[in-house]
């Protein structure tokens, strides 16, 4: 076997700091460094310099080309190739690359969704290069991270309301630190997403247009064998899956992308894939980057990867679990338990923080993972619900319970929990970690988001999560300041904290029935279930008030936001509804049609030989499927008409209501006919592969 040289291997196509450190004279270096830390001015001759020396380094590496690397508001990558050539007097050309080139683009990007943020005329956005992410090589080109903007300074991408949410919690997290007597540089939230995905079979995906249109199948009767033995999930991996998350690996490392657990998930053909966490930016950048090497790799490898979050019904879809924490500059995670009763107090404070957070702003949480490939999981009994609440296990509720009524806390010892005064017992991951039934869950020193689905990008939760825990941090930051005797302040502060917000905190089975009606009929939890649903409360006054006072987003930004996820949710369901009528009349309805003729013909060719023949097999199967064609093509023009009825989308909080409404349903209905009749159809006959040939060809 050839020998792997990880460490060498690892951010070998990345401008990292490594690489600057060498290659950057101490005074660009640190100047950048100032920028990339503490958010300085870049000075533009800092800015000639790195693109010089990153230019030789990239073509070094073989890279012809430079892209600005951004993410608009489609949720993927987007990238304009430009050459470094240079036509040089003598006839030839030279590389080359400015400053100006590194720190600004100016893509034609009229195409991207802007929800009337930019009129036609000014179609042109720029792009601004991101310091804090690293730029790397992928395919000869050179990529820089950036963020994307209209002339007038609205954000058209994903990236800046992030990075300007991460800015918003860090001011506030430094005013808290600072009561507590700690100076630091910065605080920042880390991310650690895990990301689960399907492969299939590239042959047969390419069989299956519903696949290739909208990234699940919207037809397919369940085979024989599910997930119920549950023999998939941390299963022996198959050779040519363990052959692919091996190069796969090799990628992502080439990147800097920290790749570090892979396994087998619940479903057959489901997989997981876990980097070692980063910053919240980097995170993402790297997060958007693995979903696209994993397409990429897969191909390669003669399979296809699904990462929509439910390519098949009946069996578990895909999520991705968005592990937070914050973290200063010095690496002190504020959400670990310290080892004195001081610090202690301070993780109480952070702690209460993010809870309040949650419940103050449940919907924007909610929202910030809507899509309508996600409606298909959240309150499926798979996922969390789509009610949000928060678990923190039985010792911390214990302590929690304790600090809100003056009452001893019965740990190792009988105590009063006293703020500044008493240590707190260390929390281990097995005391916390074993509710997965809970959407946001505290896991011993970071919370877990598990209700992102595994396509969205994981920027839209993060906003919402810094900006509402920055909003917190605030009112506390504003209490603390002034008070008289900050001890006392604090402890009745959290006190108050606790008990106004405790509705939010769950410890039991989030996918019971009864929760639901705990939550929402006892308790007033919102239970937003459908992109529907949830998107329009992103306009509620108290979310923008906040989103807007700590300058994540601007009022405009925020309608248009609003606007493009409805658009982007009824868009996408009317493909999938247009593909269903589409393989009805141009797939099923004939396949059925050629396998009733089969049975008739069948049937009149064995009478004609013998009159004791019944034929009953052929002949039932036959009514059946008649049945079955007739309820079809009603159904099937149902769902044309209120595919029609949707008209140009004009008013879209409507539309997306009629698609909640009128068009999911039809489809559904639609569906289940033509399962039935592939249950009863010859295998042969029947147009797609099945879901058992998708779900159990990869070895
Ligand atoms: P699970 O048991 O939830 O499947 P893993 O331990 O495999 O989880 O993955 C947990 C994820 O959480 C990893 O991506 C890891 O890097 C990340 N993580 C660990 N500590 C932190 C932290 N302090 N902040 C953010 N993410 C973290
Ligand atoms: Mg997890």
């Amino acid at each position: 076997m050839e020998k792997k040289n990880v460490p060498e291997m690892f951010g070998s196509m990345v401008f990292d700091d490594r690489v600057m450190r060498a290659r950057l004279s101490d005074k660009v270096y640190n100047s950048l460094k100032k920028t990339i830390d503490e958010n300085v001015k870049l000075d533009p001759a800092v800015a000639d310099a790195v693109a010089q020396e990153m230019r030789d380094w990239a073509v070094e590496k073989g890279a012809t080309h430079f892209t600005h690397w951004f993410q608009p508001l489609t949720g993927v990558t987007a990238e304009k190739h430009d050459s470094f050539i240079s036509p040089s007097p003598d006839g030839g050309v030279i590389m080359e690359f400015s400053g100006k080139e590194l720190i600004k683009g100016e893509p034609d990007a009229s195409s991207f969704p802007s929800g009337g943020l930019r009129a036609t005329f000014e179609a042109r956005g720029y792009t601004a290069w991101d310091p804090t992410s690293y730029a790397f090589i992928k395919d000869h080109t050179l990529c820089i991270p950036t963020a994307f903007c209209s002339y007038a300074g609205d954000a058209l991408d994903k990236k800046t309301p992030l990075l300007r949410s991460m800015q918003a919690l860090n001011r506030q997290a430094k005013r808290i630190l600072k009561l507590f007597g700690k100076d630091v540089k910065y605080v920042r939230t880390s991310v650690g997403p895990e990301q689960e995905y399907f492969l299939v079979d590239k042959e047969m995906f390419e069989k299956r247009p519903d696949l290739i249109y909208t990234g699940r199948t919207l037809f397919g009767a369940m085979p024989p064998k599910g997930q119920e033995l549950d023999d998939h999930y941390f299963g022996v991996i198959k050779p040519r899956v363990s052959a692919f998350m091996e190069d796969l690996n090799d990628e992502l490392w080439k990147l800097g992308i920290l790749a570090k657990t892979e396994h087998n998930e619940v479903a057959p053909a489901q997989h997981e894939l876990a980097p070692i966490y980063s910053t919240t930016n980097v995170a993402t950048d790297n997060n958007q980057l693995t979903m696209e090497i994993m397409q990429k790799v897969a191909r390669k490898h003669g399979m296809v990867c699904l990462l929509h979050e439910k390519p098949f019904a009946g069996v578990n879809g895909s999520g991705k679990h968005n592990n937070w924490s914050m973290a200063t500059d010095t690496g002190v995670n504020l959400l670990s338990p310290g080892d004195t009763p001081y610090e202690n107090a301070q993780f109480l404070l952070f702690l209460a923080a993010v809870i309040q957070a949650v419940d103050d702003y449940q919907d924007l949480l909610r929202l910030s993972v809507a899509t309508a490939g996600n409606d298909h999981r959240l309150g499926a009994n798979e996922a969390p619900p789509a009610i949000i609440s928060v678990f923190l296990g039985d010792e911390l509720s214990a302590i929690l319970e304790a600090i809100k009524n003056d009452t001893p806390y019965e740990g190792q010892e009988k105590v009063i929990m006293k703020l500044g005064v008493h240590s707190l017992p260390r929390f281990s991951r097995d005391t916390t970690d074993r509710n997965r039934t809970s959407p946001f869950a505290f896991t011993g020193n970071k919370f877990e988001f598990r209700s992102l689905g595994s396509a969205n990008s994981i920027a839209c939760c993060n906003i919402m999560l810094n900006s509402a825990v920055a909003e917190s941090l605030k009112q506390y930051a504003d209490r603390l300041e002034g008070a008289k005797d900050f001890e006392s302040e604090l402890h009745e502060l959290i006190r108050e904290v606790i008990k106004k917000h405790e509705r939010i905190l769950f410890n039991g089975n989030g996918y019971g029935d009864e929760w639901v009606k705990e939550a929402t009929e006892v308790r007033g939890l919102s239970n937003l279930k459908t992109t529907a649903d949830a998107m329009p409360h992103l306009l509620d006054e108290q979310n923008k008030k906040m989103l807007m006072e700590h300058k994540v987003f601007s009022e405009t930004e925020l309608h248009s936001r609003c606007e493009i996820m409805l658009e982007n949710y009824c868009k996408t369901v009317n493909i999938e509804g247009h593909t269903m009528v589409d393989m009805v009349k141009k797939d099923y309805l004939p396949a059925i049609e050629a396998y009733m003729y089969r049975l008739a013909k069948t049937t009149s060719l064995m009478k004609s030989v013998s009159s004791k023949v019944k034929c009953n097999y052929e002949v039932t199967t036959m009514e059946r499927l008649s049945e079955l064609t007739d309820e079809i093509l009603v159904k099937v023009t149902d769902l044309e008409q209120e595919l029609k009825n949707l008209g140009d989308f004009e008013d879209i909080i409507k539309t997306s209501e009629s698609i909640r409404d009128c068009v999911l349903p039809k489809m559904e209905e639609l569906r289940s006919f033509v399962d039935e009749a592939e249950l009863l159809t010859c295998e042969d006959c029947w147009p797609v592969p099945s879901y058992g040939k998708l779900l159990f060809s990869v070895y």
